[in-house]
């Protein structure tokens, strides 16, 4: 294993264990779905498998999925008419000078789809977009090289400095999205004296309303929905800054940062519904490199980058349900400290059996804490 972490990183001293889950029962586009999560968090596999199991009931989630194409930028100093109009002029030069690297990925189908020129007044810029298509792979590697190579060519023909040459991780040509509509009837709880599900579905429909309204609620509000996107990130190998970067970035698209996702009713039916740029990838980097990696991908059949981005959509959706299910009835904390108090148990000592003997107890005296967990194992033990 320190083999594998010294080829991934430099200075590596060992690897860091977190557990995998698999949450079952999704219904995603018609097909049953098992989704490896990699947690450390309890309740998030509790949560989506909660989620899925209600919205299976009827026809699940359905998902869709825009196009695999990512940005490379070129900065070029100064914001003259002259540089802009040279670099236009240069775009067949541009697109020679892009086609060997940009060669292997032209062969699967991918490769260049677009170039264009936007002048920056402050600072005085003019920015080079290069779309490509990179079909499975997250493309990072790809676009920088292909922006560095570029960057020379365009710095020639502007006669002008190059600032720098990356891609961005805004990723927001390559959205997913997922929906779900269900009957309210179905939210309908018994456990906390027989709350109607109408109006558990117009509790969900005010929470969403009010993450849209307020920013600091939205951050949490989509933090619940990276819970599960974000465990499906790191179970498959794929890079979760740049996900978590671009989710962000596009709460914040239209200058003030709000919820992701929405909630309405129509009816009988309550509707929920999440959009926002997902460069998951099924090759590259560490994807399919890890072993961990690979036996994730297996689970989920081997997708591609445009299903798994799917999955990922419906997986955040449903994590964002469940948490707002909970939120507005029993509140977040009752589940979740049931399953927290495993974690206190397991940290006052208790192992195998005892841990959940240990966090029956804390459940049922509601004293989470080690001291208390102590004092239960000890009790456990002394009548052994
Ligand atoms: P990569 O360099 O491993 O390239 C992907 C490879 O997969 C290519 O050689 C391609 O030819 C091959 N390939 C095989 N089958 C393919 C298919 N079906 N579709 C597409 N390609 C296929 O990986 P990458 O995707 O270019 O870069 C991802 C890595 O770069 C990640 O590890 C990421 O963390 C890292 N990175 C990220 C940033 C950033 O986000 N800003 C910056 C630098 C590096």
């Amino acid at each position: 294993m320190l083999d594998l972490a010294d080829a991934m990183i430099e200075s590596a001293v060992g690897v860091t264990p977190v557990p995998l889950g698999v949450a079952d029962g999704f219904l995603i586009d018609g097909e049953t779905v098992a989704v490896p999560l990699a947690v450390e968090e309890p309740s998030i596999l509790a949560a989506a498998t909660f989620g899925a199991r209600i919205l299976s009931e009827e026809h699940g989630i359905l998902t869709w999925f825009t196009y695999p194409v990512m940005t490379a930028q070129v900065f070029v100093e100064g914001n003259s008419d002259r540089v802009a109009a040279a670099i236009e002029h240069g775009d067949e030069q541009i697109r020679d000078c892009l086609a060997e690297p940009l060669a292997s990925i032209t062969a699967r189908g991918g490769g260049l789809r677009r170039i264009s020129t936007q002048r920056m007044a402050d600072p005085p810029c003019v920015k080079v977009c290069i779309d490509v298509d990179v079909r499975d792979a997250m493309g990072a590697n790809l676009l920088n090289t292909a922006a560095e190579i570029a960057g020379r060519r365009i710095s020639e023909i502007a006669g002008a400095p190059v600032a720098m040459a990356i891609l961005t991780n805004s990723a927001c040509a390559r959205r997913a999205g997922a929906e779900f509509d269900i009957d309210v009837s179905s939210l309908a709880r018994t456990a906390d004296g027989e709350t109607p599900g109408a109006d558990v579905a117009r509790r969900i429909c005010l929470a969403s309303d009010i993450a849209h309204a307020d920013s600091d609620r939205a951050v949490t509000h989509n933090k619940g929905i990276m819970n599960g996107i974000s465990g499906l990130a790191l179970a498959t190998g794929n890079d979760t800054r740049a996900i978590e970067a671009a989710a962000h970035a596009w709460a914040a698209r239209e200058g003030r940062y709000t919820a992701l996702s929405t909630f309405t009713t129509d009816g009988e039916r309550l509707r929920g519904s999440l959009e926002l740029p997902l460069p998951f990838a099924t090759v590259g980097g560490a994807v399919g490199m890890h072993p961990a990696s690979r036996y994730a991908l297996a689970i989920l059949g081997n997708p591609t980058a445009a299903r798994l981005a799917r999955i990922a959509a419906a997986v955040g959706l449903v994590q964002n349900f469940a948490a707002l299910n909970a939120l507005v009835t029993a509140g977040i904390q009752q589940g979740h400290m049931r399953l927290h108090a495993e974690r206190i148990a397991f940290t006052a000592g208790a192992r195998d059996s005892e841990i959940r003997k240990v966090a029956a107890a804390l459940a049922q005296t509601g004293a989470f804490d080690v001291e208390t967990a102590r004092a239960v194992l000890a009790d456990i033990r002394s009548r052994r």
